[in-house]
C-alpha cells in the first residue's frame, strides 16, 4: 500500500468541514509556517521536496516561486488553477469536493511564502457545487482565525476568493485564466512576459494547480527531504490519477511516483485490471493532450524496461514511442474501442475550444476535426491520411499557447500507432460504418444517421 499524503483521510466521516480536518492534524502547516518560519525559508522547503506542476506542464514549483519578480510597494498574487477541463482529468474536482480544506491550508501557505496578500481560487464554472464547498471551506478557516487580518497573531494578512471560470477549456491556459480573471475574455497573452513578472493586473503573479497547492502542506508539515523520499529520480512526492474507460475500478487515486503502470492498471490498489475480461488495447497516460500508446509500449518501453508512473519512464522514448504524465488523466482502452472514433472526439473537443487567435490551431483543428470524422465514417481515402499527418504538422509548434499542441499530438500519435485501424475504415467503407464501437455515449447527435 502507497503512502498517501493528500487522501490519507479521505473516508474520514466529515473530513470536508473544518473540525474534522482540523482534528486530524490540519492546519499544522500554517502554524508551522507563520509561527517558526520564513516567507524564504518555505520557498526552500518547495525546492528542497522537487514538487514539480501537477496540473500538466510538470514544471518545478519550487523554481516557478523562484521567478517571482518583487519589486517594492507592488502587490504579489497567487492564484490557483482550478478550471481542470482536460478529457479524462477529475482529479482535483475530486480533492475540491472532499478536502477542500487541503487546499485552503496550501493556499495560506503558499501565499505566506510568495508575499501575496489577496489570492484567488479560480475554479471551472461548471463546478458550482466545488465553488460552494471551497466558500464554506474559506468562511470557516477566517471563522477559526486562519484567514483575515494578523493570523494567528504574525502580522501576516491574507484574503482568498473564489472566482467562477468563464466556461472554456482554454481559460485553464494560466494568461487565459489571468484575463477572465480581470473581466475580459479568456484569451491567452503571448509571453513574454511571464506571470511571474506582468501577471494578474499586471503584478506578478505565480498560477499553481490545485494538487500543486496542497501538496504544499505534507512538504511543509514533513519537511522537502522527507517528501523527496517518495518517488524516483525527478519525480517526487504523490501524485493524484484520473483513472476512467475499460477498467474495472475507475476513481481518483494517490499514487506514489514510481509504481510501475502494470501495477497500476492491473492490481486490486488501483484500477483492478481490463472490464469485462478484455484485453488491453490503447493508453492516453495523461489526459486528452498527450500521445496515445499502443498495447505494446504500455508496460514496457521500447528498450524493454517496465514503464513506470513517472515523468521520466512515460517519456520514455519520446514521442515515437512515449507519452507524457501530464495532468494525470488515465484512460484506458480495451480491444473493442476504435482509436479513430475516439481521436475525432478529442479533435472534435480541441476544435470547440480553440479561442480563435492564431489560424493554424483556429483552422487546423476544425479541418482535423473534419477529415477524421470523415474517415470514420467510411467515406475517407488513404490521401485524407496523409492530410491529416500534414494538418498537425502545421499546427503544431506554431501557436500562441500549448492548445495547439495540444490537439496535434493526439492525432499524430494515433496516425503514428494505429495507420492499419485508419487504413481499415478506407478499405472498409461499408463495415466502418455500421461497426458498433461501443461508444454509444460519445455519439454527436448533429452527425449524419448511417444506416
Ligand atoms: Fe487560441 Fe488555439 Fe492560438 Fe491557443 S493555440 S491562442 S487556443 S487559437
Amino acid at each position: 500500500m502507497g503512502r498517501k499524503l493528500l487522501l490519507e483521510h479521505i473516508n474520514e466521516p466529515g473530513i470536508n468541514t473544518f473540525d474534522v480536518y482540523r482534528q486530524k492534524g490540519g492546519y499544522r502547516a500554517v502554524e508551522k509556517a507563520l509561527k517558526t518560519m520564513s516567507p524564504d525559508d518555505v520557498v526552500e522547503e518547495v525546492k528542497k521536496s522537487g514538487l514539480r506542476g501537477r496540473g500538466g506542464a510538470g514544471f518545478p514549483t519550487g523554481m516557478k516561486w523562484g521567478f517571482l519578480a518583487k519589486p517594492e510597494g507592488v502587490p504579489r498574487y497567487l492564484v490557483c488553477n482550478g478550471d481542470e477541463s482536460e478529457p479524462g482529468t477529475f482529479k482535483d474536482r475530486f480533492l475540491m469536493t472532499h478536502i477542500p480544506h487541503a487546499l485552503v491550508e496550501g493556499m495560506i501557505v503558499s501565499s505566506y511564502a510568495l508575499g501575496a496578500n489577496t489570492s484567488y481560487i479560480y475554479v471551472r464554472g461548471e463546478m458550482m457545487p466545488q465553488i460552494r464547498i471551497l466558500e464554506k471551506a474559506i468562511a470557516e478557516a477566517k471563522a477559526a482565525g486562519f484567514l483575515g487580518n494578523n493570523i494567528l497573531g504574525s502580522g501576516y494578512n491574507l484574503e482568498i476568493y473564489v472566482q467562477p471560470g468563464g466556461g472554456a477549456y482554454i481559460c485553464g491556459e494560466e494568461t487565459a485564466l489571468l484575463e477572465s480573471l480581470e473581466g475580459k475574455r479568456g484569451n491567452p497573452r503571448i509571453k513574454p512576459p511571464f506571470p511571474a513578472i506582468a501577471g494578474l493586473y499586471g503584478c506578478p503573479t505565480v498560477v499553481n494547480n490545485v494538487e500543486s497547492i496542497a501538496s504544499v502542506v505534507p512538504i511543509v508539515n514533513d519537511g522537502g527531504e522527507e517528501y523527496a523520499k517518495i518517488g524516483i529520480e525527478r519525480s517526487t512526492g504523490t501524485k493524484l490519477i484520473s483513472a476512467s474507460g475499460n477498467i474495472n475500478k475507475p476513481g481518483v487515486y494517490e499514487i506514489e511516483l514510481g509504481v510501475s503502470v502494470e501495477e497500476f492498471i492491473y492490481s486490486d490498489e488501483y484500477c483492478g485490471g481490463i472490464a469485462n475480461g478484455k484485453r488491453l488495447k490503447a493508453l492516453v497516460a495523461g489526459g486528452s493532450s498527450v500521445p496515445i500508446l499502443p498495447a505494446n509500449l504500455i508496460t514496457k518501453t521500447a528498450a524493454g524496461n517496465a514503464r513506470l508512473m513517472t515523468y521520466e519512464s512515460l517519456a520514455d522514448g519520446g514521442f515515437q514511442t512515449g507519452t507524457m504524465l501530464g495532468s494525470g488523466g488515465f484512460i484506458v482502452y480495451d480491444e473493442d474501442q476504435c482509436i479513430v472514433r475516439n481521436t475525432w472526439n478529442f479533435a472534435r473537443f480541441y476544435h470547440h475550444e480553440s479561442c480563435g487567435q492564431c489560424s493554424p490551431c483556429r483552422e487546423g483543428t476544425g479541418w482535423m476535426e473534419k477529415v477524421l470524422h470523415k474517415i470514420e465514417l467510411g467515406h475517407g481515402t488513404m490521401e485524407d491520411i496523409d492530410l491529416l499527418w500534414d494538418i498537425q504538422r502545421k499546427i503544431e509548434g506554431n501557436t500562441i499557447c500549448p492548445l495547439g499542441d495540444a490537439a496535434a499530438w493526439p492525432v499524430a500519435a494515433a496516425i503514428r500507432h494505429f495507420r492499419d485501424e485508419f487504413e481499415w475504415h478506407v478499405l472498409n467503407p461499408q463495415e466502418s460504418q455500421t461497426r458498433n464501437y461501443g461508444l454509444a455515449h460519445y455519439a454527436d447527435p448533429l452527425a449524419p444517421v448511417v444506416q
